[in-house]
């Protein structure tokens, strides 16, 4: 247990870095304008151009237009946002191990 305890404040050592992190997933989509003379009426997009889609719970998903200069930015931000939450599902799964051996804490 004094191992798992170890572990455990490692990897909440490795959570220093929230402040930055992004929920979503990059995505390329191409659009249309709406107007109806525009040759993307006939399905031939604009971009295609980078957007975030933040998945809300309950409702449509938010796409979130991303800039070409922000793009790289926002790939880090979302990928801190996948190590913390690898790292937040690993002291849970230690915290359970804890409360399995009756010693939460
Ligand atoms: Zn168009």
């Amino acid at each position: 247990m004094r191992q798992l305890r170890a572990r455990r404040r490692r990897l909440a050592a490795g959570l220093s870095d929230m402040e930055a992190l992004l929920r979503g997933t990059v995505v390329s989509q191409g659009r249309r304008c709406g107007k109806e003379s525009c040759r993307c009426a006939s399905g031939e997009l604009h971009g295609p151009y980078t957007y975030l889609n933040v998945p809300r719970p309950g409702r449509r998903a938010r796409l979130v237009y991303v800039p070409t200069r922000l793009a790289e930015t926002v790939a880090g931000q979302v990928a801190v946002a996948g190590r913390v939450e690898a790292l937040l599902a690993e002291i849970s799964a230690i915290n359970t191990e804890l409360l399995a051996r009756r010693a939460p804490g």
